[in-house]
């Protein structure tokens, strides 16, 4: 069901809606937001509202800086944590050239190009995410420390679990804009959390999480916590991922179901994981995107580390939950909440749909725990790891010629820049650990 610009003009005037943040995201992942008064509201959803592309990282220079916002009417919503009185709504939009075509460095736009190739070829992507979080105490000037509240563990209950209320109040909120969440609980580390949203299609799964970081982030504010997304926080206990369980539907059915298929998955099923598996090492680049993010992708954790996949066990790339029918899904898991979730369910499509358009042929399923394996063992079965830092990720991207199609060339570009950037940064810096094994000893 599709919203009109008048069943909006009539419910912001009926909610008595004073402002409208028009929302879009960068190339980073981050949610930027420009926002409007109710009188420009008309305005605003006829898509004649500009703002100065120059000044958001990885858009355009300062000579063609005039860009449109496009608002997507189906993504009207009113915050539920504002005053009854002068309420703010949202309206997510994409980005618009001033001759009127999409701009092709707009992440929402490089996912819908993605899923109106997929359509091409009669498939519709639906993905669930599992987003983790920790939530931190603050400290008395409201800066984050990385105190967690509560020494709780997987699925405890509160008492003690004292980030409890703060996670209800979580989701409340999101199901008050429209949210269908399917679980949330306490994860493995303190102060760790995850919640879970039902499958919809990508583009609406990708608006979800933005809406939802936001949320959350705004939520653990209010209950005197800080809420972080960064995959890994503390050294020594679990990181927290962003797992994209993703499924490809035909004609209104699984097409990754085959009652009479081996393990119950299509043919489709198996070279849409076998595309994933080809690309995982650029995919990373995407799914995968800060230095941060490669501190999670050890063993121990539950996190992955090897390039395999299976029916099974929870440590390899991909793993296929066991729920079958219309809930027949792959479950990807090196995904992080850092990604800019436009960009790594473009790329997980594209690659996947490779594999559909190649016949590529999944390698075995690892039924044993591949931590657990030699060296030789690994080689036997050709399982690889993915990219150990964020460099060797972006110089795989630029293997992948696939991916970088998928990005366009002006995203390509400013992405690579800015990622090389931020990893040339890192690696110059002197950090407390080194200090800790050289000063003294060398
Ligand atoms: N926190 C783990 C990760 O980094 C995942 C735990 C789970 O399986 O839910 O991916
Ligand atoms: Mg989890
Ligand atoms: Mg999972």
């Amino acid at each position: 069901m599709t919203t009109t610009k008048e069943e909006i003009m009539q419910s912001a005037k009926d909610l008595d809606v004073e402002f409208i943040h028009l929302q879009f995201t960068d190339l980073n992942g981050v949610m930027k937001n420009l926002s409007v008064t109710y009188e420009q509201l008309e305005k605003a959803l006829d898509g004649e509202i500009m703002f100065d592309g120059s000044s958001i990282d990885g858009f355009v220079r300062i000579e063609e800086s005039d860009m449109y916002l496009k608002p997507d009417l189906n993504t009207f919503v009113v915050f539920p944590w504002k005053p009854q009185v002068g309420r703010e709504a949202r309206l997510i939009c994409d980005i618009y050239n001033p001759d009127g075509t999409p701009f092709s460095g707009c992440p929402r736009n490089i996912l819908k190009k993605q899923i109106k190739d997929a359509k091409e070829m009669g498939y519709t992507m639906f993905v669930g995410p599992e987003c983790e979080f920790f939530l931190f105490e603050v400290d008395e000037d409201n800066n984050p420390t990385l105190k967690t509240h509560d020494n709780a563990g997987y699925f405890d209950l509160a008492p003690v679990d004292l980030g409890e209320s703060a996670r209800r109040d979580m989701v409340t909120t999101l199901k008050e804009m429209g949210f269908e969440i399917e679980a949330s609980h306490h994860e493995v580390a303190p102060g760790q959390h995850e919640i879970d949203f039902k499958y919809c299609d990508a583009l609406e799964a990708a608006d979800d999480i933005m809406t939802f970081k936001m949320v959350v982030r705004i939520i653990a504010q209010r209950h005197g916590l800080h809420a972080t997304f960064m995959p890994k926080p503390v050294y020594g206990i679990a990181g927290s991922g962003m797992h994209l369980n993703q499924s490809l539907f035909k004609d209104g059915e699984n097409a990754f179901y085959d009652p009479n298929g081996k393990d119950e998955l299509s043919e489709t099923a198996y070279r849409y994981i076998a595309g994933l598996i080809d690309h995982a090492k650029g995919l990373a680049a995407l799914t995968n995107p800060t230095v941060n993010s490669y501190k999670r992708l050890v063993p121990g954790y539950e996190a992955p580390v090897y390039i395999a996949w299976s029916p099974k066990n929870r440590s390899p790339l991909i793993r296929i939950p066991a729920k079958r029918g219309a809930s027949t899904r792959v479950e990807m898991r090196n995904p992080d909440p850092s990604a800019n979730p436009y960009l790594a369910l473009a790329v997980s499509l594209g690659a996947g749909l490779d594999g559909v358009k190649r016949g590529l042929q999944a390698p075995d399923p690892v039924y044993s725990n591949v931590y657990e394996m030699t060296e030789e063992e690994k080689i036997e079965c050709c399982i690889d790891s993915l990219p150990g830092t964020l460099k060797e990720a972006i110089d795989a991207l630029q293997q992948d010629q696939l991916l970088l199609d998928i990005l366009g060339s002006h995203a390509r570009v400013k992405y690579i820049e800015n990622k090389l950037a931020e990893w040339d940064n890192y690696r110059t810096r002197v950090t407390p650990w080194e200090l800790d094994m050289y000063l003294n000893t060398i």
